[in-house]
């Protein structure tokens, strides 16, 4: 079977593409620049992996060409960056016009097709202007009630976190009221770590493996403030994608993977714990102004449907820091 993979040249997207190919799917994966597609087809060169240039999934027709023939689709593309100059046309866009595109290709040009997979995110599901909340428990049923107005004017950070609400409100909305003949099933993460297989230098880190890698050379003795508390190892995520494709109980479902909670002090810990050489680089004394206790999530659906075994944190945190560790001597 035929797979479509949008933004193969991401963090998350080198995972998926690497277990689509170890269950022997055809891949067909479009990347916004050539030299992505070089790279990666060079770690696969005997694998059915061809590649589309897409520059500019805002345009309505960017995908009609690349859902032709497939069996599945996983769309993975979205920015997630905070160096946004101008919200809509940066972040917006692209986010929510890159997911409404390509459910209007497949229903229009990939009649064939029997799955369409999407990366949402836990910021789909997190009602920021409730905070740390401690005792709450996040789950499949909630969502970011982010407005447009809120997404155009707070921070970055903010602007992302909407733009994944909407782009995934707008993938449901589109399945209620085209009716396609594929079903959808989202997958919304939170923070995720582990290691990395795409084409990355200090310079272009993915932003969640960057929390890892600022935290290896503060330099300082004080643990910045915990931003995102929940986490989850990227092949878990990855996984998650690839079983979704052919597990019809997964069908127009929302899945929360996740492994938990996490600080940055418990990052910092681990930190040091496997990688002594770091001394005097990865801080050890805790914010002061850090809140102690944060909201938690509810994976039991992912684990039911889907017999996710969590990666350890511990694991994950070396896994990643040990590619990042000659970055920072
Ligand atoms: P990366 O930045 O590594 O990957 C993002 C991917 O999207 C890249 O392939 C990138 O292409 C592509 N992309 C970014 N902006 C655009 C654009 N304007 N047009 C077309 N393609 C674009 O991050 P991740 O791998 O972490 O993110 C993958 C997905 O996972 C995203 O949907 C993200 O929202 C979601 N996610 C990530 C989490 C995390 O903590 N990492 C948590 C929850 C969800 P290029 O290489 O050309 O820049």
């Amino acid at each position: 079977a035929k797979v479509l993979l949008t933004g193969a040249s991401g963090f998350l997207a080198g995972w998926v593409l690497r277990y689509l190919l170890e269950k022997d799917y055809s891949v067909v994966a479009t990347v916004r620049f050539q030299e992505k597609a070089d790279y990666l087809k060079s770690l696969y060169p005997n694998k059915d992996l061809t590649f589309i240039l897409v520059p500019d999934m805002s345009e309505p027709t960017a995908f009609d060409e690349a859902v032709k023939g497939v069996d599945y689709v996983v769309h993975t593309a979205s920015p997630f960056h905070f160096k946004i100059n101008d919200p809509v046309k940066d972040m917006l866009d692209p986010a929510i016009k890159g997911t409404t595109n390509i459910l209007a290709s497949v229903n229009k040009y990939g009649p064939q097709v029997k799955k369409v997979v999407i990366t949402s995110s836990f910021a789909a599901i997190q009602d920021y202007s409730k905070g740390a909340r401690p005792g709450h428990v996040y789950d499949e049923t909630q969502w970011n009630p982010a407005t447009w107005e809120e997404a155009c004017t707070l921070d970055p950070h903010f602007t992302y976190c909407a733009s994944k609400a909407f782009s995934e409100k707008a993938a449901w909305d589109f399945m209620e009221k085209e009716k396609p003949s594929f079903p959808l099933t989202t997958i919304t993460p939170p923070m995720i770590l582990g290691p990395m297989l795409h084409d990355v230098s200090p310079e272009t880190i993915n932003t969640s493996s960057s929390v890892v890698y600022s935290l290896m050379k503060v330099e300082g003795k004080t643990i910045p403030p915990t931003r995102v508390p929940v986490w989850v190892d990227v092949r878990n995520v990855a996984m998650a994608h690839v079983l979704a494709l052919d597990n019809p109980v997964t069908d127009n479902q929302r899945y929360l993977v996740s492994a938990g909670n996490i600080t940055w002090e418990q990052i910092c810990i681990y930190l040091r714990k496997a990688f002594p050489e770091l001394e005097g680089k990865v801080p050890t004394i805790p914010d002061e102004s850090e809140e102690k206790e944060f909201f938690s999530t509810d994976n039991t659906k992912s684990i039911k449907d889907m017999g996710i075994e969590y990666i350890s944190l511990e694991q994950s945190i070396y896994d990643l820091a040990k590619q990042l560790i000659d970055w920072v001597k």
